[in-house]
């Protein structure tokens, strides 16, 4: 069995690309879509976040031949069964509209007292052996109307379990100590550990 030595992260996003590059085993090289002149937009059809990961990683590592990693995220609101979750970036339509997503979200929340959500992340990892998925989330509530200026996406209308500011009010250092994102990352870096040393 050969070791691995290089994973190609699926994503256009360098701040992702530098969060794992930090949590990985020494002498696995983190290489971007862009480093191997990939399209950045990659096919994501698939109704679940486990299946859109997949789909992207089993797509990179087809073409490339080098193993790949893909994530995909959503907002899971109980209220909402569970929605937008796979459809959290084209919740108010294909323009992928934050600011349109959360007016979006709290207008079909008004009026709605359980406010419980998570926001989950699953990461695809395939290789010539397969596929391994990982997941992390963190659990908070959906707040009534958006609080601060930092993060992206949902983060000002998400404010985390144990603690009295939005994902958007935290420092991103704060945020990226607790995300769902670094979870999941954190597993498949130790998973890689383990796996890496085995071979
Ligand atoms: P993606 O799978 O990373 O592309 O995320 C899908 C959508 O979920 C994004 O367009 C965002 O709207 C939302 N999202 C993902 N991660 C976060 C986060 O950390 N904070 C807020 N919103 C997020």
């Amino acid at each position: 069995m050969e070791r691995v030595n290089e994973i190609v992260l699926c994503s256009g996003n360098p701040g992702k690309i530098k969060e794992f590059e930090v949590l990985m085993p020494p002498g696995i090289r983190v290489r971007s879509l862009t480093e191997l002149g990939m399209p950045l937009d990659l096919p994501e059809t698939g109704d679940t976040l486990e299946a859109n990961a997949e789909q992207k990683a089993r797509y990179v590592f087809e073409l490339t031949g080098i193993p790949s990693m893909a994530d995909d995220t959503g907002l899971e609101v109980r209220a909402l069964d569970g929605g937008p979750g796979v459809l959290s970036a084209r919740y108010a339509g294909p323009a992928k509209d934050a600011a349109a997503n959360m007016a979006l979200l709290l207008t079909n929340m008004a009026g709605i007292v359980d406010r419980n959500a998570r926001f989950r992340t699953v990461i695809a990892y395939v290789d010539a052996q397969g596929l391994k998925c990982v997941e992390g989330e963190v659990k908070g509530v959906i707040i009534g109307s958006p609080r601060g200026s930092g993060g992206f996406g949902y983060d000002p209308v998400f404010l985390p379990e144990m603690s009295d500011l939005t994902f958007a009010e935290l420092p991103l250092e704060k945020k990226n100590a607790i995300s769902h994102r670094a979870q999941a990352m954190w597993r498949l870096a130790q998973w890689l550990d383990e796996h890496h040393r085995r071979r």
